[in-house]
């Protein structure tokens, strides 16, 4: 096949980067449902990056952008194409005073700990947030009063011709879950963030721990999911609906409506991308008939299904 020579010859040319074909997408989502991507690529240096993308239009297959995967959705088909992700290489972080210029596959995680070790407060908000900062600027992830937008100063940004740039602020639009990155073709290599404040490293810690322990509170965290499902409608709370419909704890195969925060749905083992499928099908069906509210997807559905 036209893909199997593209990228057979281009893993033999990069040295950094890895390629694998046949990739079950399960092993790359936080759900731990998907079939296998055609291609799937870990990139790990700016110039393969340009390669990979420039073999991606060689072989006609269509590109996409993956992060940790824990806002995602794949099919059960898998994904007809390449999905590249942006590996360790990307992952650096340089603090100059209150701005913090960080790479894209960066783990929130990890941008927390490198702050809070120099002492810069204004993203504690983010603790408990799986995944990496390019997945967050995507869907501008966040509380319900606060989202990673709002701290943007530039994103630096590669295009599927290759081409590099930075992107002020004033030219992206962050919204409710939602960004003009998301709409843009190609991958975010890399942001700067700024308006952080000085205070003790201790300070940042215990307000990391203490934003921690609210999701850790209202979230189910011990069964895989990809966090909300839906996004709140108008202010309104979409678990809360769910809930009210009756449908905490509804079952759809391995999949199951989680009793503790009615937006997630957990997969209790071996549920399938069908399964979750189906429950968000009952689900919004469910919430229309009593509510009239039509619930917008948060997840985002990628190959398949
Ligand atoms: C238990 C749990 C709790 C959660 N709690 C919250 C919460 O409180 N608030 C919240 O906002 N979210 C929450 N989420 C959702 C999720 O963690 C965030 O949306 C996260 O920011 C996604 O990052 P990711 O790297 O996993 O992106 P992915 O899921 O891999 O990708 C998401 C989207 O971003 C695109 N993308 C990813 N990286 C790049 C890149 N470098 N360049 C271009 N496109 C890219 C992908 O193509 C995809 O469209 C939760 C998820 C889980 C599992």
């Amino acid at each position: 096949m036209k893909k199997q020579f593209v990228f057979k010859d281009i893993g033999k040319i990069l040295k950094k980067s890895r390629v694998l074909f046949n990739e079950p997408m399960s092993k790359h989502t936080s759900f731990r449902i998907g079939g296998p991507a055609d291609v799937f690529i870990i990139a790990e240096d700016i110039n393969e990056l340009r390669r990979i993308f420039s073999a991606a239009k060689r072989s006609g297959l269509p590109l996409y952008i993956a992060g940790s995967g824990t806002n995602i959705l794949v099919g059960d088909k898998g994904i007809r194409g390449v999905v590249v992700k942006a590996g360790k290489a990307l992952d650096q972080v340089k603090i100059r005073g209150s701005t913090v210029e960080v790479g894209a596959s960066i783990s929130v995680s990890g941008l927390l700990s490198a702050l809070a070790g120099r002492g810069l407060s204004g993203l504690e908000f983010m603790a408990g947030i799986p995944g990496t900062l390019g997945g967050a600027l995507i869907g501008n992830a966040g509380s319900p009063r606060m989202a990673i937008g709002k701290t943007v100063r530039s994103v630096d940004f590669m295009d599927y011709s290759g081409r590099t740039r930075r992107i002020p602020a004033g030219r992206l639009v962050f919204s409710y879950r939602d960004s003009s990155l998301k709409k843009m073709k190609g991958i975010v290599t890399g942001a700067v963030l700024g308006g952080l404040k000085k205070a003790s490293p201790y300070a940042v810690k215990k307000s990391i721990s203490a934003a921690w322990a609210k999701r850790k509170k209202i979230h189910p965290m011990d069964k895989p999911s990809a966090g909300c499902i839906f996004k709140n409608p108008n202010g309104c709370s979409a678990g809360l609906l769910i809930d009210l419909a009756g449908l905490k704890g509804e079952k759809a195969g391995g999949a199951v409506v989680s009793k503790k925060h009615a937006n997630f749905i957990l997969n209790r083992g071996k549920a399938s991308a069908a399964d979750v499928m189906s429950l968000i099908e009952k689900m919004q069906k469910r919430v229309y008939e009593h509510f009239g509210v039509k619930l917008e997807l948060e997840v985002q559905l990628l190959g398949e299904f």
